[in-house]
């Protein structure tokens, strides 16, 4: 990931007041025209475009009458709580972890660890003396991330504590001081591969300090993989092998790995997947066993069948790749035709997954968001890439281009680019008087 050069022509920030009430009237004139366009589009959510999803149909079949997996199991019954092998198998090396370290459940990720948080409170975690629950407890967050992850802490009581995020991954500084220096500290939510919404990737530097770094015994790295093959370019990261590292460095226990097949083939009809050390492992195991008799192996065998094996799955994502490209181009040529003549802003230029990260002028995100409401383009909430949906500088805003078909989505963008040069000329020339 690279954040976009920015050598404007003329940067609104260094403009005198007079020429900056000038590209005011003009921002304002094409915001009130895009206004009167009447559009309704949506920039929202990182959800896969309907022509993605058209990729998987073949589940709508599958498995075909079919019901036994490779060792003649009827997968139609019950049992089978930790996943079909042969699914676990397309994934493992992609998540590096063992297949039997590696668990196929239900349909969702994000449940996994909600409910992997929900038995921390109840019952603390394998070398824990306390259930998290009867402590007051904190994760770290590298900012900006992803909302979703936030919320559950927020939910819980759980206080989280922002760290910076870099190109290479958490500013570790920030993160072993904070280990350092605040016992209360249980877990960290980490998206190591093109993180939502900056796109970054951990460095194996980083990733051997947040393995390393003394903490704990019951801290937890939720190591959320959800984009380990989302890959947008050839230029490919070596996936890293996190539990090999935490067990060198002493603390095997130390990630939790998540994954599904939510953006690989059906979001809320795919399958979610967790690893970690045998002790990890037999730990969600026993919570799971008073929660449910096994998983929907059928919905496993249709992926596999899809899938059919890594290679399947590598040939699967070069189809999505081939669709979303284009989009993320999109992303960057409005950026760098609209924004960066005025120095209007930095984004990332991500290799992978599912978001552009924008940084607008401190001050401004809100009210472009808001301006872009106004002229119907939605965008994701400014400061929702922060816990508490607090943006200090209120500048982050997270763009989500894969949903809408390509025409639409250029001109949201250009829409989007419109509402952030008003805001930016609006709050300079307040500033300037
Ligand atoms: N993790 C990250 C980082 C995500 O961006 C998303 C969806 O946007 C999810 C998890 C949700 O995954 P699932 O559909 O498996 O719950």
């Amino acid at each position: 990931m690279t954040s976009a050069p920015v050598s404007p022509a003329v940067s609104l920030a260094d403009l005198d007041p007079d020429a900056l009430r000038s590209v005011h009237a003009e921002f304002a004139a094409a915001y009130e025209e895009l206004k009167a366009a009447g559009l309704k589009l949506d920039l929202t959510r990182g959800k896969p475009g309907a022509d993605q999803l058209d990729l998987s149909n073949d589940l709508l079949h599958l498995p075909d009458g079919e019901y036994r997996d490779a060792a003649g199991t009827d997968l139609r019954n019950y049992g089978g709580a930790v996943g079909l092998p042969e699914l676990r198998a397309i994934f493992a090396d992609a998540l590096r972890v063992p297949v039997p370290q590696l668990l196929a459940l239900g349909n969702a990720s994000l449940t996994v660890m909600h409910d992997t948080i929900a038995q921390a409170l109840i019952q603390g975690v394998p070398g824990g003396e306390l259930p998290w629950g009867r402590q007051q407890i904190s994760f770290i967050a590298p900012v900006p991330g992803y909302d979703r992850h936030f919320s559950i802490c927020e939910r819980y009581g759980i206080r989280l504590i922002p760290v910076p995020l870099n190109d290479d991954g958490p500013d570790v500084a920030a993160v072993a001081a904070l280990l350092e220096t605040d016992d209360s500290i249980k877990g960290m939510w980490c998206v190591p591969v093109y993180s939502n919404p900056t796109g970054a990737v951990y460095s194996e530097d980083v990733v051997r300090a947040l393995v390393s770094l003394p903490a704990a015994a019951d801290f937890r790295l939720f190591w959320d993989n959800a984009y380990a093959v989302h890959h947008l370019g050839d230029e490919r990261p070596e996936p890293i092998d996190v539990l090999g590292l935490a067990a060198e460095a002493g603390n095997p226990d130390r990630p939790l790995v998540f994954a599904s097949t939510s953006k690989v083939t059906f979001p809320g009809a795919g399958v979610a997947f967790v690893g970690g050390s045998p002790t990890n492992v037999d730990w969600i195991v026993r919570n799971m066993s008073v929660q449910s008799i096994g998983p929907d192996k059928i919905n496993q065998l249709r992926h596999v069948r899809l899938l059919r094996d890594e290679q399947g799955l590598a040939a699967h994502m070069e189809k999505h790749r081939a669709i979303l490209e284009p989009k993320f181009a999109a992303v960057q040529g409005a950026f760098e035709a609209r924004l960066a003549p005025y120095g209007a802003g930095t984004w990332t230029s991500p290799g992978g997954g599912y978001f552009v990260s924008l940084d607008v002028v401190d001050g401004c995100a809100k009210r472009a968001v808001q301006l872009a409401a106004e002229a119907g383009i939605a965008v994701t909430p400014a400061g929702a890439t922060f816990p508490y949906g607090d943006d200090p500088r209120d500048a982050n805003i997270r763009i989500a281009p894969t949903f809408p078909p390509l025409d639409e989505l250029r001109t949201a963008l250009d829409g989007l680019c419109t509402a952030i040069l008003l805001a930016e000329a609006e709050t300079l020339l307040a500033a300037k008087g």
